[in-house]
């Protein structure tokens, strides 16, 4: 499987990065060892010394697609889910000041906590979802405020890589990024249901 993250998806999290709005989706990949399931612990990297947190809504690919039509594009999953976009923003910095590629800001192992799904058919339209830390809110987001939807993302990551049952795609955060530290507690919310819940080490 795959994980396919979105980046400025909101209009407010670009802004407070100084990044333009984009004209069309910019995505990024990172590998399935970026994974942390079940609610285990996050590591801090050596490597980094500003670990940021970003909150995100996952779409979980049911189906095989290519080049899949936006209208169709519900059809490939059926579940959405949680998930933190863990992003070594001092690494992120000076990738994107050279120009180079984001994988050791964004792929690197256990950068992609997921927490647990909810059948998409259950949620509201627009679905909210936040990120607490410590029982404090820091990010809070709505579907209502995405730049590209769920189905324009699909059709538009499916006309270069094909999708498959299992992959992951990380819709993007919204403002409120910032750095995580030791001993942290984060929680992230769709709604008011609590599906992912983990500690900084
Ligand atoms: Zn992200």
């Amino acid at each position: 499987m795959k994980i396919i993250c979105i980046g400025r998806n909101y209009i407010e999290h670009a802004k407070e990065l100084n990044n333009p709005v984009p004209k069309e989706p910019v995505f990024f990949m990172k590998p399935d060892s970026a994974l942390i399931r079940n609610n285990k612990p996050f590591f801090l990297p050596d490597f980094s010394n500003e670990v940021h947190h970003e909150i995100e809504l996952v779409l979980k690919i049911d189906r095989l697609g290519k080049a899949i039509e936006e209208k169709f594009a519900h059809r490939y999953f059926h579940e959405v889910g949680i998930g933190v976009d863990f992003t070594a923003r001092d690494l992120q910095r000076v990738a994107k000041e050279k120009g180079l590629p984001w994988e050791k800001a964004k792929a690197f192992d256990g950068s992609a906590p997921l927490g647990g799904f909810l059948p998409a058919d259950t949620l509201p339209d627009p679905i909210t979802f936040r990120l607490d830390i410590n029982g404090k809110t820091v990010q809070q987001g709505t579907t209502a405020d995405l730049i590209f939807s769920f189905d324009r993302v699909i059709a538009y990551i499916s006309r270069f890589i094909t999708l498959r049952t299992g992959d992951l795609i990380f819709t993007g955060t919204p403002a409120g990024v910032g750095p995580v530290k030791r001993n942290d507690r984060l929680q992230g919310y769709i709604g008011d249901r609590l599906l992912l819940d983990f500690v900084v080490k």
